[in-house]
């Protein structure tokens, strides 16, 4: 590509990127590529046999060979290139969750889902992985209104489930195990990384109650509000994402 068209090219993404910051037009974007994406998922839906969606009251096998048919459909689409990995969420396996309307596009999301949302020895190992390897720069950690998990593990029913009601009891401790741990203090002090907690409200997927943990005082401070209301970061369209260290 000759240099004219190079130029061309950055200004024309410059231009983008400042109409960009216009939140009417922001808005608007937002507002027609959410319609485009449930006429799209109302398409699917409508016409996809190879799903799950217009099964009733399937059969393990209907549903089998419905997954197989429709990866290897899929699989023979091209596969988008891996991006960074910026977060790291532990939060509960409750299917009312919907990360989507958290982070948005989930490929730059590692999601550990467990009931109850637990911090335990194996998660912790998983979050050192997530920093160390992934290069993930924020993780959540998500309670949720209406955990059954928790209630669960409260309730007769917590004989039946050992494990898990172990894991819940031991939740405050795994925290305070994982912010002690060498790998995320370091990371939090070189100012790589910030751990975060909020409650997920079921019903909404609106993040409440959002605090951070400040290492130097071991503490938890509710999320200034002025951040809340500033305008996001715009990553530059010309920048690639080298962020991660694999
Ligand atoms: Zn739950």
């Amino acid at each position: 590509m000759d240099k004219n068209r190079v130029s061309l090219l950055e200004h024309w993404v410059q231009f983008w990127m400042w109409i960009r910051r216009i939140p009417l037009l922001e808005h608007s974007a937002w507002w027609l590529s959410d319609r485009l994406y449930a006429l799209a998922m109302l398409i699917r839906q409508g016409s996809e046999s190879m799903t799950l969606h217009r099964l009733d009251n399937p059969s393990p096998e209907q549903i089998i060979a419905n997954v197989c048919a429709y990866n290897s459909r899929a699989s023979r689409q091209p596969k988008t290139p891996l991006s960074a990995t910026y977060i790291a969420v532990v939060r509960c396996m409750d299917r009312r969750l919907n990360l989507s309307r958290i982070f948005g596009d989930l490929r730059f999301v590692d999601d550990i889902a467990n009931p109850g949302a637990t911090v335990g020895p194996s998660v912790i190992e998983a979050l050192r992985i997530a920093v160390e390897k992934h290069g993930v720069r924020v993780i959540f950690l998500l309670g949720h209104t209406g955990c059954a998990a928790r209630s669960i593990a409260c309730s007769d029913e917590a004989r039946d489930f050992p494990l898990i009601t172990a894991t819940i009891h031991q939740h405050d401790a795994g925290i305070a195990d994982l912010l002690a741990d060498p790998v995320m203090i370091r990371a939090m002090v070189e100012r790589r990384l910030a751990v975060l907690r909020a409650t997920i409200d079921s019903d909404s997927d609106r993040l409440d109650d959002l605090q951070r943990y400040v290492a130097q005082s071991g503490n938890w401070f509710p999320l200034p509000k002025s951040w809340l209301l500033n305008r996001p970061a715009i990553a530059s369209a010309l920048s690639g994402h080298t962020g991660h260290p694999l």
